[in-house]
């Protein structure tokens, strides 16, 4: 099943491409609230198997400024540095034991289509699958993590560069959570809609041109295996947000290095998830 963020209200989005109003659709049984829907996860997916799609909008009809983050409101989010073998060693890392985890704050986390608002400095993209927890806990086993996902989605975690490393200790949390800095959507997909949801091709291009693609196989550590670790020491929450690491291709790992000027679009996508678009605009 694919849910959607419309407006500020949650929409079942059925095979056909109609998005239809949860709340209206089961007259009042379920709310509009996006966040709220995970606190409920099972008897949504159970509800939404019966709504139809006679009131519903098509997708395409739909603007794309509509469009919420399917994750708007997470109580945590997690963020995983160094996923991918690629992208550590184009960072000057080795290989991680232990995958690094930093937070985006919440008022980092932004639309699927609209605008990234650049600070001084140098902005990068880092095209991301973002994990959102349906029935949490506290010690999953990796074998379970992924029955206790709502649902993927895509994201990108936006970082500067300066900012992210400066002081004595690094800054990744400060460095990825200006405002914007973490776009989700448009779509979130239940892991049961792919033959192998530990394999899903992921990507960006600026101005057309590809910048990264890969693919979740080659993550260092799976999502069960993140959802494990994470929830032995952190107990996972309802709606709360993982983003699992990016692949290779970032601007600080290019020669020359490259990073987000105003005027560039980017768009960042999961292969059978759905894409995001973004242009970069600065206020100073
Ligand atoms: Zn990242």
């Amino acid at each position: 099943m694919r849910f959607a963020n419309i407006s500020g209200r949650l929409n079942l989005v059925t095979p056909s491409d109609v998005a239809v109003d949860v709340e209206r659709a089961s007259e009042g049984n379920f709310g509009a609230r996006v966040q709220g829907a995970y606190e409920r996860w099972d008897e949504l997916i159970k509800t939404a198997e019966g709504l139809t799609e006679s009131a519903g909008t098509p997708l395409a009809a739909i603007a794309p400024e509509d469009f919420g983050n399917p994750a708007p409101q997470p109580r945590q989010v997690f963020a995983i540095g160094l996923n991918y073998a690629d992208h550590a060693a184009e960072s000057n890392f080795a290989v991680p034991e232990e995958p690094p985890v930093f937070t985006k704050f919440a008022t980092s986390l932004s639309k699927p289509y609209g605008t990234v608002v650049l600070p001084p400095g140098k902005v990068d993209w880092e095209v991301e699958l973002v994990v959102v927890i349906g029935r949490g806990g506290h010690r999953i086993p990796a074998q379970e993590a992924w029955s206790r996902v709502a649902g993927v989605s895509v994201g990108q975690d936006l970082s500067e560069r300066d900012r992210q490393r400066v002081g004595p200790a690094p800054q990744f949390s400060m460095g990825k959570s200006f405002p914007s800095f973490g776009p989700i959507g448009p779509l979130l997909v239940t892991p049961d809609e792919f033959d192998n949801p530990d394999d899903l091709e992921l990507g960006c291009l600026i101005n057309g041109e590809q910048m990264q693609k890969g693919k979740t196989a080659d993550m260092i550590f799976p999502v069960p295996e993140l959802i494990a670790r994470l929830s032995a020491i952190t107990p996972l929450l309802p709606g709360d947000v993982i983003f699992t690491g990016t692949p290779a291709g970032v601007g600080i790992g290019r020669t020359p290095q490259r990073f987000l000027a105003p005027g560039d679009e980017l768009v960042s996508y999961v292969r059978g998830v759905g894409q995001m678009h973004h242009l970069m605009v600065t206020d100073h």
